[in-house]
């Protein structure tokens, strides 16, 4: 040990030309490595800089997360959502374990009336939620584009969890959904939404998808993709706008397309296991939301 210390001690004596050289290329090699982790991490994520801002749109998504665990529960049930409850028995939590995350980190486990052990799912949400609104400021810098974005993506995972757990997609959500991007895209900046783009993108979204749908029913007889896939494509149409909806809907056909293709292999499904589309739908939208102009630009060019 006492060897490499004693050598990094004299270096500055003897800096012949080759250790300089060996440095050199060193500095030029970590100069391109960081030029280019700067390259990606600043196309991925443009406006990264140090601040409070993450914590606290982290903090609001925990909070969508508890009310999205919430409307997953009540909405299919046709039931008015109330305050956290157990998914079996009902039983309304007190305020502290209103949070799933909250539950798990106190060691509330089972629902003290029934005994029903928590569900991975309350967890899995909040978290994904809090980590998606994080990165939200890292891409969007309009305050309003944020929080309508904010918005778009706590719907998307709403319906996301609802279409994986009842293979449903409530028209309650979607159409009311729909009228509202359209109404909002006239506040946002033209570059991210306008009110002409939004209604071309919800009418072009839903045509494509009613055809797919009919494609589908075609080869695959009735059931193969639902209605609701139909008009998630109009409410995703209006959320991204005419220049995004066909960039998520070539993702979404992608990703179904990958995710069947790998479950087929691996035997976790047959040919004629039905598959709920709406959660490539949904997660397209979601990508598109955050980094969509970014491909669309990339596109014209
Ligand atoms: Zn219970």
């Amino acid at each position: 040990m006492s060897i490499p210390i004693f050598v990094r001690g004299i270096r500055p004596l003897v800096a012949d030309s080759e250790s300089c050289y060996k440095s050199k290329v060193s500095v030029v090699f970590s100069d391109v490595y960081s030029d280019l982790q700067n390259a990606v991490s600043s196309s991925l994520f443009p406006h990264y800089n140090y601040s409070m801002i993450y914590f606290l749109f982290a903090l609001v998504g925990l909070l969508a997360g508890g009310v999205i665990n919430v409307l997953a529960d009540d909405l299919p049930r046709r039931v008015r959502p109330q305050r956290p409850h157990c998914g079996q028995c009902g039983y309304v939590y007190a305020p502290s374990g209103w949070l799933a995350i909250g539950r798990w980190l106190w060691g509330d486990r089972v629902c003290p009336e029934c005994g029903a052990r928590m569900r991975w799912r309350a967890v899995g949400v909040e978290l994904t939620t809090a980590v998606l609104f994080a990165i939200l400021p890292l891409i969007i810098t309009h305050p309003l584009t944020q929080a309508v974005y904010a918005l778009y993506m706590a719907v998307l995972i709403l319906i996301i969890v609802i279409d994986l757990e009842h293979r449903l997609i409530l028209d309650m959500i979607t159409l009311p959904g729909t009228l509202f991007a359209i109404a909002i895209s006239y506040l946002l900046p033209p570059q991210e939404n306008t009110m002409r783009l939004a209604l071309a993108g919800a009418i072009a979204g839903f045509l494509i998808f009613y055809l797919i749908y009919w494609i589908a029913q075609f080869f695959y007889g009735a059931g193969a993709l639902g209605l609701g896939d139909v008009k998630l494509a109009l409410l995703m149409g209006a959320m991204l706008g005419f220049h995004r909806i066909f960039f998520a809907l070539m993702l979404a056909i992608m990703l179904g397309g990958v995710v069947s293709l790998l479950l087929l292999l691996t035997r976790r499904i047959n040919r004629h296991t039905y598959l709920p589309y709406g959660q490539y739908l949904a997660v397209a939208a979601i990508i598109m939301l955050l980094w969509g102009v970014q491909v669309y630009n990339w596109y014209i060019q």
